[in-house]
């Protein structure tokens, strides 16, 4: 699909991978939404203020938006660490379910509601094309570290229903898929210690960096543009693999 020209559903879409999601999508032509919680949107981008985990709002702030919605990337998501159980008692499950609420239903609720929307939209091109739609996945929803539970209920999740997705919506000619990253940065994880940083970024093979929030919006517009592409949750992760803790949560 050509962007250019077609509506764009970034949620997240004022901070990080959602925002340069936001700003790659407006600056090849699209007319681009962030629905997020707070916080301003990027230039040229309409934001409507929505808590993706409230699907009433989900459904009220799509309803806001006029005319075809051709591209939808759930983009809103937190973090959250805990163990499932201690010597001390169970996990904080009300953490738990925020988390899960956020990343897994939030994504669901954005899909069901703009998905609904693009089943009426023209069929485009040669293949019929009638919308795309993308899934912030992890590498936690492959291998979750100690700690990870919520985030990886959250993200496994995520990256089970891009294939089932897929084949629901393929009858209407909608792609589904997800990219999982690796380690980004952006400001959900500006505020871990250096040692830390340094700790999860020697798990990559090469390069050992940072990715950007740039670089995860490039595979975003190549989703976009590769009609092929359905069902698949592609790694961007400089080939890093967990181990299963840290010496950060070893402490
Ligand atoms: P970020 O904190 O910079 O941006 C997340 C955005 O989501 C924020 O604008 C926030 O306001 C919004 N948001 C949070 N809760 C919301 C809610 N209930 N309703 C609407 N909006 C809400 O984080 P990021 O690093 O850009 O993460 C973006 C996505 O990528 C997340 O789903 C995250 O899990 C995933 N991810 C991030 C990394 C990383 O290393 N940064 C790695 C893998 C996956």
């Amino acid at each position: 699909m050509e962007p250019a020209g077609k509506c764009a559903v970034v949620t997240g879409g004022n901070s990080g991978l959602g925002r340069a999601t936001a700003q790659w999508l407006e600056a090849v032509g699209a007319d681009v939404i962030s629905l997020d919680l707070s916080g301003e949107a990027p230039e040229g981008v309409r934001f409507i203020a929505c808590d993706v985990s409230d699907f009433a709002a989900v459904e009220a702030a799509v309803a806001a938006i006029e005319g075809p919605i051709h591209i939808l990337a759930n983009c809103a998501g937190i973090g959250g660490i805990g163990p499932i159980a201690t010597a001390e008692g169970p996990g904080d499950m009300a953490a738990f379910r925020h988390v899960v609420e956020v990343n897994l239903l939030g994504a669901a609720h954005a899909t069901a509601a703009v998905a609904t929307r693009m089943i009426g939209n023209a069929p485009e091109g040669e293949d019929g094309e009638r919308g795309v739609i993308i899934n912030a996945c992890s590498i936690a929803s492959f291998e979750g570290q100690e700690g990870m539970g919520a985030y990886t209920a959250s993200k496994a999740g995520l990256a089970g229903l891009t294939l089932v997705w897929a084949r629901d919506l393929s009858r209407h000619g909608i792609r589904v898929n997800g990219i999982a990253p690796g380690f980004m940065a952006t400001p959900m994880v500006a505020m871990l210690p250096d040692d830390f940083v340094a700790e999860l970024l020697g798990d990559a093979e090469f390069p050992k960096r940072a990715g950007r929030p740039d670089e995860f919006a490039e595979v975003v517009d190549f989703v976009i543009h590769t009609p092929l592409l359905n069902g698949e949750v592609i790694r961007l992760d400089a080939a890093t693999r967990p181990p299963a803790r840290t010496k950060w949560s070893m402490d």
